[in-house]
């Protein structure tokens, strides 16, 4: 293989790369990023991003020896070369596709705001210093987060989930304790889906199935991302518009392909499934660049999922899933009651530490543990 390119430029594709050199690749690697910035960490952006004092976000480091076209987009894949916005052709022997994923909007109106981006942090924080009435509509992480943010920017936030907020995701002890601080904070939380989103000739109006109207200034949608792969529309490789891909990263049925990260759906016996999390982008940029070179010698993913959030003041680790019924965990240091604790679920596989300092390594053996 002489010619690697990567289309993505954030942590799955730059990890990627890294990993490719130091397994010693040495031919030709390329890098198309449609952001014409640095990599950067995402995850910043609605905690950093939007802290009062502003906190500088340092690039990701790098260490591939790469030619970087960033500022581009890929816009077609062809069987050998991928197709540049500026109608340049990259040919490859090898393709590692990360290119993440977009935010899901309800409107095309500038008052609604989503989070992806370092363009969209800066366009929100600037909005949210003028201290808008914000309707925030899903109460997943990262609608907690921006209404964590939002708050502390000195915002008057309502937030819209249908149930407790992260309950979903962290089950109802976690969520329930993130909720409780929320509302403490003043966030007005309520328990419903939303029927419509309309601009106003002043702001937004956000319509609930009860009837009720709720006027803001601005609206942040955070309700979840979709694959960005538009781009490989016509490429043969999506099954059902999705990028499915093995236990080594490797596109179904595409030899010389591996893709990483948000963008891609791990095939599982229950049924495709993604893992939108910064680790796990990570981990598979790094399995992915061993199924390229090494093919079916190389090691499968086999990594712990694992989580953190910053919002309210407080840090939130989780390794594993905890379970969704109300199950009471061991408590192995600090207090539920007080909100500061290291916990774990025995025979669930998942362990968790609230404003307690634990390096994740013990908490991947924590979450493991049976007794
Ligand atoms: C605001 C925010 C906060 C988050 N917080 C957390 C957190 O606290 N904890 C956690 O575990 N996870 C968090 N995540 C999730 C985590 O950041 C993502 O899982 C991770 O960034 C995925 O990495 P990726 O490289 O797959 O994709 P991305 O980071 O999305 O990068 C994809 C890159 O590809 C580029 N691209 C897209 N299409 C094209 C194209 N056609 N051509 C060229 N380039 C293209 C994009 O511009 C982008 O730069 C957060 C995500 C967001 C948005």
């Amino acid at each position: 293989m002489d010619r690697i390119v990567i289309v993505g430029h954030s942590i799955a594709g730059v990890t990627c790369g890294d990993t490719l050199r130091r397994r010693g690749f040495d031919g030709e690697l390329t890098y198309v990023g449609a952001e014409d910035v640095p990599a950067y960490p995402r995850p910043s952006l609605s905690k950093a991003a939007l802290h009062p004092d502003p906190v500088d976000i340092a690039p990701l480091p790098t260490f591939a020896a790469a030619t970087e076209i960033l500022g581009h987009r890929a816009v077609a894949l062809e069987p050998e070369a991928v197709l540049l916005d500026d109608g340049r052709a990259l040919p490859y022997d090898g393709l590692v596709i990360a290119t993440g994923s977009r935010a899901r909007r309800l409107t095309d109106s500038p008052r609604e705001y989503t989070l992806r981006s370092l363009a969209d942090a800066e366009a929100l924080r600037a909005r949210l210093l003028e201290r808008p009435r914000v309707t925030v509509i899903g109460g997943g992480p990262l609608g907690m987060e921006v209404a964590s943010g939002a708050v502390g920017l000195g915002c008057e936030v309502t937030l819209l989930n249908p149930g407790t907020p992260l309950a979903r995701h962290l089950g109802p002890l976690l969520g329930g304790i993130l909720a409780s601080l929320a509302a403490e904070a003043g966030v007005r939380i309520l328990d419903t889906v939303v029927e419509s989103v309309t601009e106003t000739a002043e702001g937004m109006a956000v319509t609930l199935p009860s009837g009720e109207v709720l006027e803001s200034d601005i609206v942040f949608t955070g309700i979840g991302d979709d694959p960005e792969v538009d781009w490989l529309a016509s490429s043969g490789l999506l099954v059902d518009g999705r990028l499915i891909v093995d236990t080594r990263q490797r596109v179904l049925g595409h030899p010389g392909i591996v893709a990483a990260g948000d963008v891609c759906w791990l095939d599982d016996p229950a049924g495709p499934r993604r893992s939108p999390v910064w680790t796990s982008a990570l981990e598979q940029g790094r399995v992915a660049a061993d199924g390229l070179l090494l093919g079916d010698d190389a090691p499968e993913r086999d990594h712990p999922f694992y989580f953190w959030t910053d919002q309210w003041g407080v840090s939130l680790k989780v390794s594993g899933t905890p379970p969704r019924e109300d199950v009471a965990p061991v408590v192995v240091k600090g207090s539920v009651d007080e909100r500061s604790f290291v916990i774990h679920w025995p025979g669930h596989g998942a362990a968790a530490a609230l404003d307690m300092r634990m390096p994740v390594p013990r908490l991947h053996k924590l979450a493991a543990s049976r007794g």
